[in-house]
């Protein structure tokens, strides 16, 4: 596909939002984002408004340009650097007046396979987007693409680039009406997944290296698939949902973690799946039926985008890091239909802590110390995971 000019209006209602600019301020670029995409790398730069948009490769060293206009002076001039995804940082700054220009080194070729534009969608808060697929491409290909630049194209400045912080979806499980397992003392799961991932954020946060969006942060009921929005709308790295198990025999314990499939790898695992996705159920939550799309076609997707290797990845860290500091239960990662990890972007895991019916596990998660290092545990498998992003 010829890349020298991907020229776009942006939106079919470009007119009447530049009607409605024309009394404000022009929009601003909140947020630009990088994530692996398949065999390549997604792009994404947010902001508040609709804007014209212009994307063209240069050569020696290879980079792509992505030219916005109208928009605001929002941000300062700066580096991002980020080492991964084919990309060795990301420059931004006034090119015009009225243009912001991304510079975006490349590692090596990589042109634009798809942009998108998608509009802002009051609902949800998700802001309007532009979303470059970038593709690994040979050489000749890239140079094929690349415009000649005028020789006035001006170098941006380089700063000491802020350190990139991955953002982390937590989701502790169930809520209001739905408490999830119930210990026989009457311990919630909904309260004890709560305190644990208030705890990891902070955890997360501290390290310096992690953002975090929780689906809930109180006792309030939030629908399954509505989960999955919220980490996708927030642009997550990754989805954990947190849960504490319950089991018939007091004997049962350990963590376990647990990643989409459409068959179940035992009979215990596809009840477990049965029960939490029943959540919806017990808490009254309205979820059309369009909102619990086939696990065959979620997998689908997610095998064609990446996730499905990258949530496995993932669990496959966390096994031995939790096993490092807790009891686990006999091959501890496990599949099955769960709603709430599919999100076919964003590689997701369900973490049960351990059993609430067994007694030392229900102490456990009541000590400060023990879930300090549950907490702790996934940091590390995050910091490993990220390391050589999947
Ligand atoms: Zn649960």
């Amino acid at each position: 596909m010829p890349l020298n000019r991907i020229a776009a209006v942006a939106g079919g209602a470009w007119l009447s939002v530049l009607a409605a600019m024309s009394a404000s301020a022009a929009p601003s670029v909140t947020d630009v984002r990088l994530g692996p995409y398949g065999e390549g790398t997604r792009l994404v730069v947010e902001l508040t408004g609709a804007v014209e948009f212009e994307v063209f490769a240069l050569a020696s060293p290879e980079r792509l340009v992505i030219d916005l206009s109208p928009v605001d002076w929002a941000l300062p001039e700066r580096t991002l650097a980020f080492g991964r995804d084919g990309v060795v940082q990301i420059r931004f700054g006034r090119f015009r007046a009225d243009t912001l220009r991304i510079v975006i080194d490349l590692a090596g070729p990589l042109i634009v396979g798809g942009a998108q534009w998608r509009e802002a969608d009051a609902v949800s808060g998700t802001p309007y987007r532009l979303i470059l697929n970038l593709a690994p491409v040979p050489s000749a290909a890239f140079l094929a693409s690349v415009r000649i630049e005028p020789s006035e194209y001006p170098p941006l400045p380089l700063r000491k680039p802020p350190p990139l912080r991955r953002l982390i979806a937590l989701d502790p499980g169930h809520g209001g009406r739905d408490p999830g397992a119930v210990s026989l003392e009457g311990v919630k799961e909904k309260t004890v997944v709560l305190t644990f991932a208030r705890e990891l954020r902070a955890v997360l946060e501290a390290s310096g290296r992690y953002r975090v969006a929780m689906t809930r942060d109180g006792d309030s009921r939030v629908g399954l698939w509505q989960r999955v929005a919220i980490a996708r709308n927030a642009g997550a790295d990754v989805l954990l949902s947190i849960h504490v198990d319950r089991a018939d025999d007091p004997r049962v314990r350990g963590a376990s973690v647990y990643t989409l499939s459409e068959e179940a790898s035992d009979a215990e695992t596809a009840e477990l799946a049965r029960l939490e996705n029943r959540a919806d159920a017990v808490a009254g939550t309205y979820e059309p039926e369009s909102h619990d799309p086939d696990v065959a076609a979620v997998l689908a997707s997610m095998t064609q985008q990446g996730t499905m290797n990258c949530s496995a990845a993932l669990a496959e860290l966390l096994v031995p890091e939790l096993g490092s500091v807790a009891p686990l239960v006999t091959r501890a990662h496990r599949f099955a239909e769960f709603r709430v990890l599919k999100a076919p972007d964003v590689p997701s895991v369900l973490i049960e802590l351990g059993f609430l019916s067994n007694g030392q596990d229900a102490e456990r998660l009541e000590s400060d110390s023990h879930r300090r290092a549950l907490a702790e545990a996934i940091l590390s498998t995050l910091d490993e995971y990220f390391q050589e992003p999947c």
